[in-house]
């Protein structure tokens, strides 16, 4: 059987664990897998583009899980008044192929996306940072600024959406949290002025230019998640140039992240490397520091692996029949002569439709 979690059951999971320590948790998770770097056997995403957005499989495994998730990001979606991302996937046995874990991962993408953002600035921003600029008030945001403030102790966030109604929601959603202070920035220039990080993650399937060289000030690190797509960029080309860019994947990051703007030689420095100390973050105080973060497959692995072990521990979601379980394993078609569908079990006369259609 297949344990199969939900939306209402993962809501349910992450209020139980409570947000902070579901996120801290989780981000602990995925530095372990990136430790182990080597070991995955990875590849770039494969999309499926169109002229409303982009559908994609994330695929990736070890010697003991695959994973993969599906994923989508339709920004024409927020006019259509549905989600511009979704997203669900599954980890199975790498020595059987049975799919052991089968989950929504809308809500965990917003996390692990988070936890990931923070887990990188733990490394890359300077350690006496406070204030952050989010820019962007969508779905992801509120996971961003808890986890900024509770992993990273962050206690001021100015906030800039160009729509309005998002960062209302935004300010609503975050009112529970009182010690972390919500400033409403008139522009994305005043929301990044004298931040110390910068976390940007609007949607829209143009190359944008959200942040330009002007609003740069020295130490800064910035925190680029929604430039994830080829023709879907947040950062100006010259605020690249002028930064040290850690990438998750290299090879998936200079197809669809904000280096895609740069040549392919461009340099860049794999997060795996930093948490692993082979090279430092931040070189020094003054570096200006990039997350060019696209979301790669193995946080997703992370995440189901973790979401996974938690199901089990608390009793959560359900065992599903995915797979058939006939005792004879050759046997698949017996199956079928116990359901009402089969000619078998048809009147004469809707066998014969049945064989006409055929
Ligand atoms: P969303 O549509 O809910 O929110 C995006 C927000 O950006 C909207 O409120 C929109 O008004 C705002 N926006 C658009 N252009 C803007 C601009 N020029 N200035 C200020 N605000 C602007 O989307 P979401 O689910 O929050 O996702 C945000 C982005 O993050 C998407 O591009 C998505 O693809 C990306 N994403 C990346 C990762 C990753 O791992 N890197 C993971 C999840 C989502």
């Amino acid at each position: 059987m297949t344990r199969f979690l939900d939306v209402p059951a993962t809501y349910r999971l992450v209020a139980d664990i409570g947000v902070p320590r579901f996120l801290s948790e989780l981000a602990e998770t995925i530095r372990a897998d990136y430790l182990r770097w080597r070991e995955f056997d990875k590849s770039p995403r494969v999309a499926c583009h169109s002229q409303a957005g982009v559908i994609e499989l994330m695929p990736v495994a070890d010697s003991n899980l695959f994973a993969f998730k599906y994923v989508n990001g339709h920004p024409i979606n927020a006019e259509r008044g549905i989600q511009t991302v979704m997203a669900f996937g599954a980890l199975a046995s790498v020595d059987t192929g049975y799919p052991l874990f089968l989950s929504e991962l809308t809500l965990t993408t917003a996390l692990r996306t988070a936890a990931t953002s923070a887990l990188v600035a733990r490394n890359l921003a300077r350690p006496d940072s406070q204030r952050m600029a989010l820019i962007g008030n969508g779905a992801q945001s509120e996971f961003q600024a808890i986890a900024f403030h509770t992993l990273l102790g962050i206690n001021e966030i100015r906030v800039f959406d160009v729509d309005a109604r998002a960062t209302d929601k935004l300010v609503r959603n975050l009112a529970p949290w009182p010690a972390l202070r919500i400033v409403r920035a008139t522009s994305t220039a005043d929301a990044v002025r004298g931040a110390d990080i910068v976390t940007t993650v609007t949607a829209d399937k143009t190359y944008a230019t959200i942040v330009t060289p002007d609003m740069i000030e020295p130490g800064m690190h910035l925190n680029a998640v929604g430039g994830d797509c080829p023709g879907k960029t947040e950062l100006h080309a010259d605020v690249l140039r002028m930064s040290r860019v850690i990438v998750e994947y290299e090879p998936q990051t200079r197809i669809e992240g904000d280096i895609q703007q740069l040549p392919a030689d461009s340099p860049v420095t794999e997060l795996w490397r930093v948490l692993a100390g082979e090279v430092a973050g931040r070189e020094h105080a003054d570096q200006v520091t990039v997350f060019d973060s696209v979301g790669f497959a193995l946080e997703d692995y992370s995440a189901l692996r973790y979401l996974h072990a938690l199901a089990q521990r608390h009793d959560v979601g359900i065992d599903v029949a995915l797979i058939p379980t006939a005792s004879d394993p050759k046997d698949l078609f017996g199956g079928l002569t116990q359901t009402a569908a089969t000619p078998a079990a048809l009147t004469p006369k809707q066998a014969n439709a049945f064989a006409f259609t055929r």
